[in-house]
């Protein structure tokens, strides 16, 4: 398949091997930002393939598993309610809340549907006029401009019965966390190729040379990502610290100025809560005053909720790469993508399931002998 088959050449990939262990003179560690891009390196085997001097340290970029306590509570609470259509991806129907999941409230009774697109939710709101229709809206700048799309096309055919849960992300701010953070060992970020698709580039260049922090825009296929790591080392190598892109068959430093307009349209900068992390200053967008109307936590009054994490899942630390998911007590043991703890084992982007689907199920060697 054109676009996928060539970039998986396993003699280009040992190429970009070779060329990466002879620029290769001291350790380094180099974080992808990315949970797709997470699993393409831990299903690929390509951390096993490079040089034992450079470590992969696997980011927070899974929209999933950083989606906070809080909001899945909401979503739970909004879900139960009488009279309400529920509408979601599928990956977030398993991740668990305080105390339940969305697979709960279905079972319950609650009338939580599975969709492909927002936009089949607003389709679900005009076809049930006398239903209050919910769709949850979470994810990075990935997602975004199809939701803010929805609520765009919600107000202009005055469809109310249609709202939004929103818990969106971004991720620049989210590396300035990273950086900023005092056990941070990053010297080097793959960035995502599909959040720079729409947003571009530009937020990147002050970021590197703020934190002194090589950044290569990467995409998801084997040699998109050892050209990135490449790119990466030969920078650290050298001392430089700029922004590359290594993806520019989807990637322009304008990004894609529609979609971009939309975003600006329909939400404003917000802190935000990411699940494990903690609050990072203006690192997620909101419904803007134009649309509040269609802010499902405003139309359904869910507030104050107490939450309550599982004592023993340490998520937070595998999305801040501080551990690797075979470090967690839990691993493979209590917590398995059938009995997730955490969402970062139930989400097809978490780094937990990445390790228990490609069975990396031993202690790395350092820790098992430590
Ligand atoms: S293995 Fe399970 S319990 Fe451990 S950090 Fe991952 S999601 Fe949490």
């Amino acid at each position: 398949m054109k676009y996928l088959d060539e970039f998986s050449n396993p003699e280009l990939a040992q190429r970009l091997l070779d060329r990466i262990r002879t620029a290769t003179s001291r350790r380094w560690a180099i974080m992808e930002v990315c949970g797709g891009q997470t699993h393409s390196i831990i299903r690929h085997g390509i951390d096993q393939l490079l040089p034992d001097q450079i470590e992969m340290i696997h980011g927070p970029g899974c929209p999933v598993c950083v989606t906070p306590l809080e909001v899945i509570d909401k979503a739970l609470e909004i879900a139960a309610q009488p009279g309400v259509i529920f509408c979601s991806f599928g990956d977030m129907l398993r991740v668990p809340g305080s105390a339940k999941d969305l697979f709960r409230v279905k079972s319950e009774g609650g009338d939580v549907r599975v969709v492909y697109s927002p936009l089949d939710a607003l389709n679900l709101a005009k076809e049930n006029p006398d239903r209050e229709v919910v769709f949850f809206g979470i994810g990075f700048e990935t997602t975004a401009p199809a939701n803010a799309m929805t609520v765009y096309q919600a107000k202009r055919l005055g469809i109310r019965n249609f709202s939004l849960l929103v818990s969106h992300v971004l991720v620049p701010p989210a590396i300035a966390a990273i950086m900023e953070s005092p056990t941070c060992r990053v010297q080097g970020f793959l960035a995502a190729g599909h959040v720079c698709t729409v947003m571009g580039t530009d937020e990147y260049p002050p970021l590197a040379e703020q934190y002194k922090v090589p950044m290569v825009v990467t995409g998801f296929e084997p040699l998109d990502i050892l050209e990135g790591i490449r790119r990466t080392v030969l920078q650290l190598e050298s001392g430089r610290h700029e922004l590359e892109n290594a993806y520019p068959r989807a990637v322009s430093a304008a990004g894609n100025p529609a979609a971009k307009a939309m975003l600006q349209d329909v939400f404003e900068v917000t802190d935000r809560a990411w699940r494990g992390i903690g609050v990072i200053p203006r690192s997620g967008w909101r419904l803007s005053d134009r649309y509040r109307e269609f802010d499902a936590e405003h139309r359904f009054a869910v507030g104050d909720l107490h939450t309550a994490e599982s004592a023993i899942c340490r998520s937070g630390e595998v999305l801040q790469g501080l551990i690797k998911p075979n470090e967690c007590a839990a691993f493979g043991k209590q917590c398995t993508p059938r009995n997730p703890l955490g969402a970062t084992m139930v989400s097809s982007e978490g780094a937990c399931a990445a390790y228990y689907l490609y069975r990396r199920l031993d202690l790395p060697a350092e820790v098992a002998h430590a």
